[in-house]
């Protein structure tokens, strides 16, 4: 359904839907709200699309996926096989490698929004969503562009899509201030080549920050990775499949720590031991601790081989920055020219929806609710794609989300056709 021509009529015949003067609209949507335009949110509107359900995509950048378009590097491929990756109702094309490129997975995106038909609504972000509970609606507010035009939605049902990885995170370091060269988190950077034959300094060890090392590498820069405690690097292959693919099959027949010690066995015999070259491992192994912190194991696509040869150089946390590089905390002093923030991303649930604490916690704007059980909350509110799986975690929800609410809307339909289809309504 195309929103903005839908909205322009109730503007011109209907006073209830464009009901205040001047800033604030305020518009009816018969379907569910999703916030967010990324992967969770097209999958759970083409769920719903295939239910009959109409939805309305709200989305703040100018395109879809944009952590995906706008704040990834290039030589980015998905970090698993596509068979994990794929959105539901529509598998990844056939000539596809096993792991696409990042303009492929973008692609794919854009096909299957084409595919459903589903057109967000650009530009828009949302600033606060909250019940109310007088009228039995969600009320959904946003800001849109650079004119600041403010609009209200209303609908039964609201969807959190707005990922994981909403922002950046920056952690303030001593010196910071000081230092003479660029800081730039990972969201920003793109490629090396503008790195040729300078020392750049990468902070955070997991799968961003190792292949932005490996990028430099093979850019002719010269980079330092700093590990601040410890990670789980396990080959992105063994025995000719996926270490992803294996270890969801050997849980099917064994417990989290028998895997955990046969992952760490072949890890050990593939790569050697990582703890000499500066990277110990977790005293948890990498399926339980993922599953409790959600911390991701690397998956190495040759950036130990560099760190081996003396490509990359490990080093400690960072004590404080200086004017021309950075103090250790093993005391070391280095110069570089540049550094690059590997240090993740954050939900940002929390900054927009109002009285939810006991749905998402506050602290990291995830659901409290541990996978699987997180995707629901009360009086139709949904959350996609926040369960520390990636895009299988979020096709799981998606499928569950639209099901779920299909036997509300069925219900609602019932409720209209028999309203409008009573002999005093017709007589009228
Ligand atoms: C570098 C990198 C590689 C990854 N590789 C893989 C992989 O190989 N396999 C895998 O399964 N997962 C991977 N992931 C995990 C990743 O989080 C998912 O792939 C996927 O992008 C999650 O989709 P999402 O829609 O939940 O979140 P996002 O892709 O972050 O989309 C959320 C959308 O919501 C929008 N938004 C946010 N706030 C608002 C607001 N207030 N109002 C309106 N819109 C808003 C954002 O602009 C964004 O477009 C990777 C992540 C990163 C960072």
């Amino acid at each position: 359904m195309d929103w903005s021509r839908e909205e322009e009529c109730k503007r011109t015949h209907d006073p209830f839907f464009y009901s205040r003067k001047g800033a604030d609209a305020c518009v009816w949507i018969p379907g569910p709200i999703v916030v967010g335009g990324g992967p969770s949110g097209l999958a759970v509107a083409a769920c719903l699309k295939e239910k009959g359900i109409p939805s309305l995509v709200l989305e703040r950048a100018n395109c879809i996926a944009s952590l995906w378009q706008l704040k990834t590097y290039d030589r980015l491929h998905l970090h698993l096989p596509k068979k994990f990756c794929e959105l539901p109702l529509m598998p990844f094309p056939a000539s596809f490698p096993t792991y696409p490129t990042k303009q492929q997975f973008v692609g794919y995106l854009e096909a299957y929004a084409r595919r459903f038909d589903i057109r967000p609504r650009f530009g828009e972000t949302v600033v606060g969503a909250e019940y109310d509970g007088v009228v039995g609606l969600w009320r959904v507010k946003t800001v849109e562009g650079k004119e600041d035009r403010r609009r209200e939605y209303l609908s039964r049902w609201l969807v959190a899509a707005t990922g994981e990885n909403a922002e950046a995170v920056v952690p303030e370091f001593d010196g910071a201030a000081a230092f003479k060269g660029p800081i730039l988190h990972t969201s920003l950077y793109k490629s090396g080549d503008v790195f040729q034959g300078k020392r750049v300094l990468v902070v955070g060890c997991g799968n961003s920050g190792m292949e932005v090392c490996l990028d430099l590498c093979n850019n002719n820069g010269h980079p330092t990775i700093v590990v601040r405690d410890s990670v789980h690097i396990l080959p992105r292959e063994m025995l000719g499949r996926s270490t992803f693919g294996l270890s969801m099959w050997l849980l099917t027949w064994l417990p989290v720590q028998a895997v955990d010690r046969l992952l760490l066995l072949a890890a050990r015999f593939i790569l050697g031991n990582t703890a000499k070259l500066g990277l110990p491992r977790p005293r948890l192994g990498p399926l339980q601790l993922k599953s409790l912190t959600g911390k991701t194991p690397v998956l190495d696509v040759g950036t130990l081989g560099k760190i081996k040869s003396g490509g990359i150089k490990v080093r400690p946390a960072v004590k404080s920055f200086t004017e021309r590089g950075a103090e250790f905390v093993d005391g070391r002093l280095e110069e570089f020219d540049a550094v690059v923030l590997a240090t993740g991303y954050k939900s940002n649930v929390p900054c927009w929806l109002k009285d939810q604490d006991e749905f998402f916690s506050k602290k990291d704007g995830l659901p409290r609710r541990p996978f699987p059980n997180g995707w629901k909350g009360e009086r139709g509110l949904y959350a996609v794609g926040y369960t520390k799986r990636g895009l299988m975690g979020a096709s799981l929800d998606a499928r569950r989300i639209a099901q779920d609410i299909e036997q509300y809307w069925k219900a609602e339909m019932k409720k209209i056709m028999a309203f409008t289809c009573t002999p005093t309504r017709q007589a009228q």
